[in-house]
């Protein structure tokens, strides 16, 4: 099959609820991408921050064969090997208490919603189930995750949307205030607003609105869906905001391109969700839990400080490429923005760069990069190469 013979495929039987790009993506290696026509691609993209450890990345390969030639699926009615070693793994190296398994970022934030509804309840009773949101946020497609992003242009066709949520402003305290009442049980916010624009919260405000928290008995809920699992170069971005959330969702780069979420609970609120309280026919699959310890196994400290490295090396070089078109750079780690500037939209100069072999990401008027995080030198600085070429 040819690309033309894949788009007429693809076009008659897929529903039409994606803007693609006019490339197809065959095979990868590395961070390296190969259409069918075998021509090459640098991924500054990770499938949108899912594939943590590159394409075909031997470990992963083998952990997810190895896998699936044993036990492929057994319900959470049993116990399994995987999903346990995972959540040790999660919790010994965030210091949070246990873990949910879930199968994407909405189903995961949908849990600990239900988390910190549930906490209130036990303590409170009923009155107390309104979460604060952040404006310009993104937390999900369902409906009541779409209804917990802040930005009006999600809220649309799929009337009624729910109750229950409220939206503040991210870096004020004030506008949290607002809209602070007797019913609210939770603060539910990403540490680095991805698909808003790339855009990292305030040291002094997390600090404050997790002070805030306790004094209420609100959750600190974080949507780490993005920011989770090594992306700004530690495993999770709340470790480097010197706070404890009560829990931390997580999915895309958990288990370097399969699917798979869930949540992290710390002390106070891992017994919140007994048995029968919350569950998913897929959570902690043997095959996903198993790639997710190929990751983390990847993932170690080690590779953690390369994508610090990496991420300032990326923002460096491109602050210093002298392009018209691009302004300063912005994020954690391997999470960066890169400003637009001039005529052309981020959406345009993306096409360009997607064309002429380096794959990239928009998010709000911005560029976005979420490169693999094991990504060689040798193949950011031919990213580079293609970048400066293409936008010079
Ligand atoms: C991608 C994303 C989601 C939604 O994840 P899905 O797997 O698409 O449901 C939620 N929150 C954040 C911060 C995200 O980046």
């Amino acid at each position: 099959m040819n690309h033309e013979e894949l788009k007429r495929l693809d076009g008659r039987y897929v529903m039409p609820t994606y803007g693609r790009f006019d490339v197809d993506i065959d095979h990868g290696s590395g961070a390296t991408l190969y259409d069918l026509a075998g021509r090459e691609y640098i991924d500054f993209a990770s499938g949108i921050g899912v594939n943590s450890v590159g394409y075909a990345n031997p470990k992963w390969v083998a952990a997810v064969t190895e896998q699936a030639g044993k036990l492929g699926h057994i319900s959470n009615l049993f116990y399994s090997q995987p999903c346990a070693r995972l959540a040790q793994q999660l919790c010994e190296r965030t210091g949070m208490a246990n873990a949910f398994f879930a199968n994407s970022g909405a189903e995961s934030n949908e849990g600990i919603i239900k988390l910190a509804r549930k906490y209130s309840f036990d303590k409170y009773g009923k009155g107390r189930g309104t979460i604060i949101t952040l404006k310009n946020s993104f937390h999900g497609r369902t409906i009541t995750t779409l209804t917990a992003t802040g930005q009006d242009v999600f809220h649309n066709y799929f009337f009624p949307f729910i109750d229950g949520f409220r939206y503040a402003e991210a870096g004020n305290m004030d506008s949290v205030a607002e809209v602070a009442g007797h019913d609210v049980c939770g603060v539910l916010l990403e540490l680095v607003q991805g698909e808003g624009g790339v855009l990292p919260m305030d040291q002094a405000f997390v600090h404050d609105l997790a002070v805030l928290c306790a004094e209420r008995d609100w959750l600190l809920l974080v949507d780490e869906v993005q920011t989770g699992v090594g992306r700004t170069g530690t495993l999770f971005a709340f470790q480097q905001y010197g706070i404890i959330p009560d829990a931390a969702s997580f999915a895309k780069g958990i288990a370097g391109g399969l699917p798979m979420g869930g949540f992290l609970a710390n002390d106070k609120c891992s017994g919140v969700l007994g048995p029968g309280a919350h569950a998913t026919t897929f959570g902690g699959n043997p095959i996903c839990a198993s790639a997710a310890l190929a990751v983390l196994d990847i993932l170690d400290e080690e590779a953690l400080a390369a994508v610090r490295e990496n991420g300032n090396y990326l923002r460096a070089r491109i602050e210093h490429m002298g392009v018209d078109c691009l302004g300063g750079t912005r994020g954690l780690g391997m999470m960066i923005g890169v400003e637009v500037l001039g005529e052309r939209s981020n959406r345009e100069l993306a096409a360009r760069l997607i064309e002429n072999g380096l794959l990239v990401l928009t998010a709000g008027t911005a560029l976005r990069l979420l490169p693999p995080l094991t990504i060689t030198r040798e193949e950011i600085d031919k990213g580079l190469a293609i970048m400066e070429r293409t936008l010079a």
